[in-house]
């Protein structure tokens, strides 16, 4: 059973999954050779665990294929569904066990390893698989937060090159969460305004940091990135159109720096908290072009070698068709 400890003054909870210790200890930086049959194309099925959820063609079985986009439980999960989450105290310091949900989706059935080849069709059901998992595990009154992610290229932590994301649904709500809603409700309580949407106001009338506008979302490269080509799409209401807009950006992204590992999260506010007028559901993209270092670790500084401003123009400048037919 993977535990939870509390570190007492940062407030930071850390996973300490013993079970994960199976995996290699010392990531080597070179990608892994490549496995004879990949578990995530449709055929391989045997090679996961039972699916919880797929999209598939009528009359096609669960874990056999026909499927378009699948979700099976990680097999090296770091948080584990079953049990109960005793809250306890060990001396000065708090745990409780590693309740939560650690998924893998499988966004296409046949061997792609990139998101930016597949249809716009394709990533939207991506996205609503995203979303059915997450209505789902809202239920579970154990769990509070849920984010989904995707880690590509080993620099980012994948391990498998077949197009996957992950979801954790976790019992507390993660630190990096925190300060971004308490910040955002501070900037509230004293401006009377949302922060994200002063930022999209500003952003769309300089224009300087955009990347791609759309009716409902807005791409940009963040004013103080962390990383270079850092990019944020920040929704305005409706859903409709990030499968448009995530491809379009991936595309970019793929295009103009040929490839690069990356990772994408998703934010959104804990379970239990609705229509707060200070904070909107948004998706990161952070290329890993750089990496995070001594000085990273030690200070939470990052050192950005290209001004927002400029990947932002190279971004907006890099011209790719997001209706156009994967190459294959
Ligand atoms: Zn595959
Ligand atoms: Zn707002
Ligand atoms: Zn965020």
């Amino acid at each position: 059973m993977p535990e939870l400890r509390k570190d007492p003054i940062v407030g930071r909870w850390v996973i300490i999954a013993t079970d994960r210790a199976k995996r290699p200890v010392a990531p080597k930086a070179e990608p892994p050779p490549p496995a004879t049959v990949c578990p995530f194309c449709a055929g391989n099925e045997v090679y996961t665990p039972h699916e919880i959820l797929a999209y598939r063609e009528r009359g096609t079985k669960a874990d056999e294929p026909g499927w378009r986009v699948r979700v099976v439980p990680n097999k090296f999960p770091a948080l584990q569904i079953e049990g109960d989450l005793q809250k306890r105290g060990d001396g000065i310091y708090d745990k409780m066990n590693g309740i939560g949900a650690h998924e893998v989706i499988l966004e296409c059935p046949f061997h792609e390893t990139s998101m930016a080849n597949l249809t716009e069709d394709n990533i939207r059901e991506i996205l609503w698989v995203y979303r059915d998992r997450l209505v789902d595990l809202k239920k579970d009154p154990r769990l509070v937060y849920g984010m989904v992610f995707k880690n590509v290229g080993t620099v980012a932590g994948a391990s498998l090159e077949h197009s996957h994301s992950q979801l954790i649904v976790t019992p507390i709500v993660p630190i990096n969460v925190l300060e971004e809603m308490n910040g955002a409700l501070e900037f509230f309580g004293y401006r009377g305004r949302c922060i994200y949407c002063d930022m999209i106001h500003q952003e769309l009338a300089t224009e300087k940091r955009i990347v791609l506008a759309t009716p409902n979302f807005v791409s940009f490269c963040p004013y103080a990135s962390r990383f270079p080509f850092e990019t944020e799409n920040i929704q305005k209401n409706e859903v409709d159109e990030l499968g448009t807009v995530l491809r379009t950006i991936l595309l970019k992204l793929e295009t103009a720096l040929e490839k690069p590992s990356y990772n994408y999260i998703i934010h959104t506010a804990p379970f239990d908290t609705q229509n707060l007028p200070h904070y909107h559901w948004h998706m990161e993209i952070i290329p890993r072009l750089t990496r995070v270092a001594g000085f990273e670790w030690g200070t939470g500084f990052y050192i950005n070698p290209v001004p927002p401003e400029q990947a932002a123009q190279f971004l907006q400048e890099t011209e790719v068709d997001p209706s156009a037919k994967p190459k294959r």
